[in-house]
């Protein structure tokens, strides 16, 4: 077993233990105070290490937190950006239901332990071991750990562009594909509402007064639906609806939410001038359209799988063979591959269940990731 395993299964109780102490503070997208206490928590450990601490609070969501580690490194060279959440999607309470706890099968389950909370344990153990160990690394490098993910990075965006504009690469801490496979390419993703608007009137005294939006809608959402090309990877789906006021009265308005995933650009452009361009099916009714693309494609481009290959040659040397894929979901890893920064996603502790009740992961595996991602700190 190499030296940096050995010293990660030592660990791997005090691992758990501080996957265990983020789990068990919940934090829901939004939930502020929450979310301020945990960037606290956590940057109480990174500063401890050593790392540079700037803590931006946003309000209304929480707190966006960036640890620059320097090491040895001018601090204007290019940098080795790793990047996690700390929102999960899990309601305050799910812990009452869901507790954190130890299968004898070796498995540990918690709200939001898999995404992403072992993970952000894992990336502190790392950096604690490098400054512990006094390990060399090739670059600075930066933690940044953000509020926002689970809702679509609205207040982090900008903090993780800014910061993509000096990486040499980009470490994304999201989970794996359940059996450990990293991700080296996500759909572009866009959301959009879409509105319809009629005329109400009675529906037993004045139908023909009225203009159905319901109806309209339906049309759009069958328009909507055929927009779907599976093999070309386009996915279109009508996720939420509503509208009406009574079941008698002939509805003036209704909407719905839209899901779009692509691979390209020239798709996702496509798509959305599509959906841009809806017109009326019904005469007197009217389309209102907003939204757009919210991530953009991070394709497996040549520079995210020469980072992934040598991700693969340094989990060789540890003595596991690390798989990679292509997925539809996004991530921030979604707008540093934009920015052209070789990014590599899904670095986190093996296991399943996202944002399902099953969620869990591995405990055998942390210290291998562990190890791994100490690897990729040193050398990406
Ligand atoms: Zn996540």
């Amino acid at each position: 077993m190499s030296a940096l395993l050995a010293h990660f299964t030592a660990r791997r109780e005090s691992i758990l233990k501080l996957a265990r102490e983020l789990v068990e503070r919940e934090t829901k997208s939004r939930e502020e105070a929450r979310l301020n206490e945990i960037a606290r928590f956590v940057a109480d450990q990174l500063r401890e290490i050593g790392g540079n601490i700037e803590l931006t609070p946003q309000p209304g969501y929480g707190t966006n937190l960036r640890a620059r580690f320097d090491f040895d490194h001018d601090p204007r060279e290019p940098r080795v950006l790793v990047i996690g959440h700390l929102d999960t999607v899990w309601p305050i309470g799910t812990l009452e239901r869901l507790p954190f706890r130890v299968t004898t099968e070796g498995r540990a389950h918690g709200p939001g332990v898999f995404d992403m909370k072992s993970a952000i344990a894992v990336a502190i153990e790392a950096l604690r071991t490098i400054v512990a160990e006094r390990l060399a690394t090739k670059r600075p490098v930066t933690l940044l750990l953000t509020c926002d993910e689970e809702i679509g990075s609205k207040t982090s965006r900008p903090l993780v562009e800014e910061e993509a504009k000096n990486a040499a690469a980009a470490l994304v801490l999201e989970p794996p594909i359940t059996g450990g496979v990293v991700k080296t390419g996500r759909k572009g993703i866009g959301e959009f509402t879409i509105r319809a608007l009629g005329r109400a009137a009675h529906a037993g005294l004045d139908p023909s007064k009225g203009v159905n939006a319901i109806v309209e809608l339906a049309h759009q959402t069958l328009r909507l639906a055929a927009l779907n090309d599976f093999d070309q990877g386009i996915t279109v789906s009508v996720g939420l609806i509503s509208g009406g006021t009574a079941m008698n009265v002939i509805p003036a308005e209704a909407t719905a939410k839209v899901d779009v995933r692509y691979w390209t650009n020239e798709d996702g452009e496509r798509i959305v001038k599509t959906i841009r361009a809806l017109d009326p099916v019904l005469s007197d009714a009217r389309i209102e359209v907003t939204g757009g693309i919210n991530r953009p494609p991070m394709p497996r481009s040549e520079r995210n799988v020469a980072l992934y290959q040598h991700a693969r040659t340094l989990a060789a040397e540890l003595g596991f063979d690390l798989k990679d894929a292509a997925v539809g979901g996004g991530s921030d890893g979604n707008f540093t591959a934009a920015m052209g920064v070789a990014t590599l996603d899904g670095l986190g502790v093996d296991g399943a269940g996202a944002h399902a009740e099953h969620e869990h992961i591995i405990v055998d595996d942390i210290p291998r990731r562990a190890a791994l991602l100490t690897r990729l700190l040193q050398t990406a």
